[in-house]
This record gives structure tokens, C-alpha cells and sequence, in this order.
């Protein structure tokens, strides 16, 4: 008898809410305490010190060692009070999550066995060497020079974990190449900004820089622990391989925005008083669509410091959970036939000054300013939509993108039907008509302007990937373990490969004798006309989308492997390089980590999926199988053989229609782990990942089908394995 999983669901049944408990009275009086920002920078550092590090947050200027030095003082100092013995470079290498090497403050006086002391100095904050060969690095490391550096990111403020302060870094190679996501992160914001600069000038000569923002919105589930434990699928690989449907799920629509779990309610706002004493604006959160999913969103910040914001919330939400006897699954796509999770980023250009480049203005400058900045985006996104589907996509997000409840996985943005009508008529308008001058040479906008309703009065199209929301685009695509970065580091980096275009394309007119108003228009005019392929309104699920996808170009391949060859793509290549945000040869690496880490996620759940299949599932339909036999046999023991024969029947069916489950699963098995044998033979990681997608992941949905079948054959008493309705309504 299967005693775990009554146990697990008893154990979970009987659980309690654990109280939350509030750092304090209001959260003003501890959000960002555990963080090393200006107010705690402004007691701990010099006048001067601290001038210079909030230029270098704000402007990007270069810290000296001098600086470095106090910065490391101050730094120590705080840390110390606050009760840290340790610290740590913390960075984001190429693989899920942040890594991080504890070092102790301590360090001997005089000689050896001396008595020691804290030391902290600037060398220490600004670098440090690290074994790079334990990261990923797709081949860009020689076993001659194997050291990595990290090296401190001022804009992204150093925090305390337990006794340890964290010092975010970006993490190089010793020859300087990127092995993270934060060295290209923020030389894509870097990119952007300069581009986007450029281009608000013609707008308005006192923008001296332009921010890129993003507002992360987290989906993810909660399961009880002990229900966890006991799905060794849902533990080693985040999302379950097996399961059959519960008969209720989402059908009853019964959960979104529901009332929330009192256990679950507990552990969100202790996750919230975690989240205020890092600083993490946390502002919503509420049910999602499926049964035990739920999601929480800060308020928008500037992209660097919100990417690393999401980083350490998702590593947060995992702690606080197990404080509640929760698992937190992030994993896009944990359980089949309700909805995966997403993250969608909110994303969004503003300048210096406080303007907001995606939002309507309400002069005609202004809109004239928006209407540029809306038109190369879609330039951007259409130009390179090939690349921001490879930049969200991952062997976890392929469940998610292309079923019937995220978007697919073709890049299209949606517009809303103002924006269109908007877009249209400037199309067809010549810039004579649309832009007037008067009689004091102040520009009016002769086109429909652009109604104020607009920031209201988005409509809320669910099925596109790519939504413009008011005043932001939303990617919607981007999945819920995702590391934002990757996604931010495509799109900032079109964004200011096409602005540089943009500005080329504008000056070669007005170099040519058109008035700059005129140079904008008709640039506007052809970028609208070019990109019309990108804008898509209708029902992005719809299979008549995807027909009408490869009509006008799009990307549609569905290939996880194959999808990351558009980072190789020569238009792809050029844009890297002219932006310098990565090169060539980094590219190639990092094309190669990601074949590579798909290959490794589809082969463990290729040999969990063959474990539980031949000792979870086949031992119990067997046990079952045999039970049944015993009554065949008795009966036959009891009764006259004709009368035996009727009362036999179905037990003898049953235990027929077993052996096929049994047999088919096995003989998939078997496949399967050959397979793998040869796929794992192949050298080359593009190659492998292909083999692996192509001919081993076919055997998942195959055996699944049959294990799912004997879930709902075999006696509940005897089945090992938690179920979906277990999983899914316990909480
Ligand atoms: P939704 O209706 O999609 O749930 P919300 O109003 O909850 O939208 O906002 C989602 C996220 O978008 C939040 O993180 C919010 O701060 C962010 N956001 C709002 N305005 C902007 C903007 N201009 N740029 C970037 N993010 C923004
Ligand atoms: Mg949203």
C-alpha cells in the first residue's frame, strides 16, 4: 500500500497558516535597511566620496582605486554594524540563479598566528579573482587562463544576507570577455542611452541621459512541501512529468483574483517584509488563473537595479517559503493542461529630464517625440524578432509559448486600435500636411492627435507577446525563471542599434536640405510602411495567425536549438558589434552554454521520467495487475465456469488494457534511453541539443500518455505519487 503519499497529503492537510511577522510598525521604517544605499552611503562616506559614486550611478563614470578605497571603508564599516562577518562578489553567471563565494572580513595583523582584523579595501570591492572554469563559459576559456574576474557594479547597490555583504559584480573572463548577463546588460543600457540620447535631442537639447525601465511582473506556484518531496519530477526538474488532469481545474475560473489562501497570504507578506528591507518596492499581488498560482510585481525601476531586484526576490521567495512549509515552483510550466507561469517585463525609455519616451505627450513636440520613439521600436522588434524570441526562450519556456494560454511563439506587437488609426493616418498623410508651422515658428502637429484617454483605455489584447500598454511595451513572452537580463539585453540593444539608424537616416535628409520636422516625418512615414509586417491586433492563438506569421516573414520556427541560431544571424552579429555589447566570439560562447543547458535539462528529464516510469509506475500497475488476477481466480474458484466467465470479464479487461500501458511504456522507455545513448555520443553542442529535441523528447508526451492512463485504471489506495488534485487544491 502506498503509504507516503497518504502521509504527505495527510501531513499537508493539516497544516497551519504560520504567521507572518512585521519588521516593524509602517514600512517606511525599514525599507531598505539591509541595503548600502545613498542614505546609508551619505553616514558612512565622505561629502565628497559620495558625490563621486552617485555620478558614477548616475552618469556611468569609472571609480579610481583611491575612491574605491573609502567606498570599501565606509562599506566595511556598516556591514559590521549590521552584524556581517563575510563578504561576497555576487554575480550572475550563465546558468540559473547568482553565484557567490563567502570570504571572511578577518585577516592576521603581523605575522601568521598573529591576532587578527577586519580588513575590507577598495582592491577587494572593486575585484576579485575567481575559478571561471566552474561556470559556464562555452568554450571561452583555455585551461591556460582559466581565472575569471568580477568586478563591482556601483549602479546596483551592495546588501546584506545573513552575516554576508553582497557586492553585485559583473564576471568576466581574463581576457575580457563577458561570462554573465550583467557585463552585457549594462552595456546594452549603456548603448541605449547614448542612441536615445541623440535621438531627444532634436526633441529637446537639455536630455543628457535616457534610463531604460523595467517593471517585472512574477508568476509562480506554491506546493506544500511534503506533497513536494514526494514528486521526485517535480523536485529535480521543477514541473511535473506525469500527472494526470484533475477532474476541476481552472475550468471554473474560480481562483483568479480570488480571495487569498490564508497560508498563502502569510507567506506573501512575509516575502514582502523581506522584499521592503532590501528596498524592493513590491507593490501587488494577488491569485493567478491556475489553482495554487499566484503573482507579485514591484513597482518599475531603472533596468539594471530591476533585474537584479528580480534575481534576489526569486531566491527570497524561495527561502520564505520552505519558513512556510511551501515549495515555490518557478518553473514555466509545472503541470500540464493549466496554465504555465510568465514574467512579463515591462519596458519603457525615459530621460532625464522625466519625460517618458512611450508615453503620448501632450504637445505636439512631445507627440511628435513619441510617435518616434513608438515607430523605431517597431522597427527594432520587427528587424529583430527572430532575436527577442531567442532571447526568452528556453527548454522550460517551450512548454508555455504556443499552447493555448501564453503567447506564441511568434514575436508581433500589439498597438490597440487608436495607436493604429494613429499610425495610419500619418502614413498616408505628406509632412506638409502634417506638420504646420506658425506664424511664431511653432510646430503643430496637423495629424489626429493623439487622444489622452489612450493611457485608460489600453486594450487588454492577453494573446500577444509584445503589448503596448499606454506608456510601456510589455513583453509578455519572457518566462517566469528567467534571468530578465537576457531578454533586456536583446531588446535595449535593437532599441539602440536602430535609434543609431534612426539618426543616420534623419540626418542624411536634413543634410540634404529638408527641415528636421520634415526629416523626422518622412523618416517616421518609411519606418511605418517597413514594419507593418510586426503589428498584429487579432487573436494571437488562433492557428490562422501562424499561417499569416510565415506570409509576412516573421520567425515562426518552434525548435528550441534552432531558435537560438538567430543569435548567430549575421543582421544579429553587426547589431552586437556596433553597439559593442557582444562580440562575435562571445556570441558563439554564449550560444554554446545555451545549447548545452538545454541538452542537460531535457536529459534529466529524460532519465527521471525513465526512473519513475520503471520503479514508481510499472512496480504498482503490476501490483494492481496481480491483485486483479487473484480475484479472477478466486472467482473461478467460486462460481460455475460460465457464470465466472461474466463475473470475471472486467477484471479480465482491465488487467489486458494494463499489460499494453506496461508494455508500451516500457518498450518507449527503452527507446528512449537509446536515444539519449546516441544523442550523447554527438560532440558538437548544437548538434546534440537538435538530436535531444528531435528524437528523445518525442518519447515524453508517449509515455506520459500511458502512465496517465494507469493513474486513472489503478486502485487509488495503491498509487505512489501525490495527484494534481492533491498537488493542486491542497494549500
Ligand atoms: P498589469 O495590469 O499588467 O498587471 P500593472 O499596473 O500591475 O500592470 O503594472 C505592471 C508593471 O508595469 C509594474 O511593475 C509597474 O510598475 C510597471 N510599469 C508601469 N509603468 C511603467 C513604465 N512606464 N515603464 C516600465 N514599467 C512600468
Ligand atoms: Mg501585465
Amino acid at each position: 500500500m502506498s503509504t507516503l503519499r497518504f502521509k504527505v497529503v495527510e501531513e499537508a492537510f493539516k497544516r497551519k497558516p504560520v504567521p507572518a511577522s512585521a519588521p516593524g510598525k509602517v514600512t517606511s521604517e525599514y525599507y531598505g535597511k539591509y541595503v548600502f544605499n545613498r542614505e546609508q552611503m551619505s553616514k558612512y562616506l565622505s561629502k565628497s566620496t559620495m558625490d563621486t559614486v552617485c555620478e558614477a550611478i548616475d552618469e556611468g563614470t569609472i571609480l579610481d582605486r583611491d575612491i574605491a578605497d573609502h567606498v570599501a571603508a565606509g562599506m566595511k564599516m556598516w556591514a559590521m554594524e549590521m552584524g556581517a562577518t563575510h563578504y561576497t562578489h555576487w554575480f550572475q553567471p550563465l546558468t540559473d540563479g547568482t553565484a557567490e563565494k563567502h570570504d571572511s572580513f578577518i585577516e592576521y595583523i603581523n605575522e601568521p598566528g598573529s591576532a587578527v582584523i577586519e580588513e575590507f579595501s577598495g582592491k577587494l570591492l572593486a575585484q576579485q579573482e575567481s575559478d571561471a572554469s566552474s561556470f559556464p563559459n562555452g568554450g571561452i576559456r583555455n585551461t591556460f587562463e582559466a581565472r575569471g574576474y568580477t568586478a563591482w557594479d556601483p549602479s546596483s547597490p551592495a546588501f546584506i544576507v545573513d552575516d554576508t555583504l553582497c557586492i553585485p559584480t559583473v564576471f568576466i573572463s581574463y581576457t575580457g570577455e563577458s561570462l554573465d548577463y550583467k557585463a552585457p546588460l549594462l552595456k546594452a543600457l549603456n548603448a541605449v542611452d547614448r542612441a536615445a540620447t541623440d535621438v531627444c535631442r532634436y526633441f529637446d537639447r537639455n536630455v543628457k541621459k535616457v534610463y531604460s525601465y523595467l517593471g517585472w511582473e512574477q508568476e509562480y506556484f506554491l506546493v506544500d512541501e511534503d506533497l513536494c518531496v514526494a514528486r521526485p519530477d517535480l523536485l529535480l526538474t521543477g514541473r511535473t512529468l506525469m500527472g494526470h488532469e484533475s477532474a476541476k481545474n481552472q475550468q471554473l475560473e474560480d481562483h483568479y483574483f480570488g480571495s487569498i489562501p490564508p497560508r498563502v497570504a502569510e507567506y506573501m507578506r512575509d516575502l514582502e517584509f523581506e522584499a521592503y528591507k532590501y528596498g524592493i518596492p513590491l507593490k501587488t499581488r494577488h491569485n493567478e488563473v491556475a489553482p495554487n498560482q499566484f503573482e507579485l510585481a514591484p513597482i518599475f525601476g531603472e533596468t539594471n537595479l530591476s533585474v537584479d531586484q528580480n534575481i534576489f526576490v526569486m531566491s527570497l521567495m524561495d527561502r520564505i517559503a520552505r519558513k512556510h512549509h511551501f515549495r515555490v515552483i518557478l518553473h514555466e510550466k509545472p503541470f500540464a493542461g493549466i496554465n504555465g507561469s510568465g514574467k512579463h517585463n515591462n519596458w519603457s525609455l525615459g530621460t532625464n529630464t522625466g519625460i517618458g519616451l512611450f508615453t503620448p505627450g501632450k504637445t505636439p513636440e512631445t507627440n511628435l517625440q513619441f510617435i518616434t520613439f513608438l515607430v523605431n521600436t517597431l522597427v527594432a522588434v520587427h528587424s529583430h524578432n527572430a532575436l527577442l524570441k531567442a532571447s526568452i526562450m528556453t527548454a522550460q519556456n517551450a512548454h508555455r509559448l504556443g499552447a493555448n494560454e501564453a503567447p506564441p511563439a511568434i514575436i508581433s506587437v500589439f498597438l490597440g486600435t487608436q495607436l493604429t488609426a494613429v499610425l495610419e493616418k500619418l502614413e498616408n498623410s505628406t509632412s506638409e500636411e502634417a506638420i504646420v508651422v506658425d506664424a511664431k515658428k511653432r510646430m503643430k502637429l496637423g495629424i489626429a492627435h493623439i487622444p489622452e484617454v489612450l493611457l485608460d483605455n489600453t486594450d487588454r489584447n492577453r494573446t500577444s507577446p509584445f503589448a503596448f500598454t499606454g506608456n510601456r511595451f510589455e513583453f509578455r513572452a519572457v518566462g517566469s525563471s528567467a534571468n530578465c537580463a537576457s531578454a533586456m539585453i536583446a531588446l535595449n540593444t535593437a532599441m539602440a542599434s536602430q535609434l543609431i539608424q534612426f539618426k543616420k537616416d534623419v540626418d542624411t535628409k536634413t543634410e540634404a536640405g529638408a527641415s528636421k520636422e520634415k526629416a523626422i516625418f518622412d523618416t517616421i512615414k518609411a519606418y511605418i510602411k517597413a514594419s507593418k509586417a510586426i503589428c498584429f491586433d487579432g487573436n494571437g492563438y488562433g492557428d490562422e495567425w501562424k499561417t499569416e506569421a510565415v506570409k509576412r516573414g516573421l520567425d515562426c520556427e518552434t525548435s528550441v536549438p534552432l531558435i537560438y541560431d538567430a543569435y548567430l544571424a549575421p543582421e544579429t552579429i553587426k547589431m552586437f558589434e556596433k553597439t559593442t555589447v557582444l562580440s562575435e566570439k562571445e556570441l558563439h560562447a554564449r550560444n554554446e552554454v545555451k545549447w548545452e543547458m538545454y541538452t542537460k535539462k531535457i536529459q534529466i528529464e529524460a532519465r527521471v521520467l525513465g526512473d519513475l516510469s520503471m520503479n514508481h509506475i510499472i512496480p504498482v500497475a503490476t501490483r494492481y495487475q496481480s491483485f486483479l488476477l487473484d480475484n479472477v481466480y478466486k472467482i473461478k474458484q467460486v462460481y460455475p465456469a460460465e457464470k465466472a466467465e461474466k463475473l470475471s470479464a472486467m477484471d479480465a479487461a482491465i488487467i489486458e488494457d494494463i499489460a499494453v500501458h506496461i508494455g508500451e511504456i516500457k518498450t518507449s522507455v527503452d527507446a528512449m534511453v537509446e536515444a539519449r545513448k546516441r544523442a550523447n555520443r554527438i560532440d558538437n553542442e548544437r548538434e546534440k541539443a537538435i538530436a535531444y529535441h528531435d528524437t528523445v523528447y518525442p518519447y515524453f508526451d508517449k509515455i506520459r500518455y500511458h502512465v496517465d492512463k494507469l493513474e486513472l485504471t489503478i486502485d487509488n489506495e495503491m498509487w505512489t505519487l501525490p495527484k494534481y488534485r492533491e498537488l493542486l487544491f491542497i494549500r
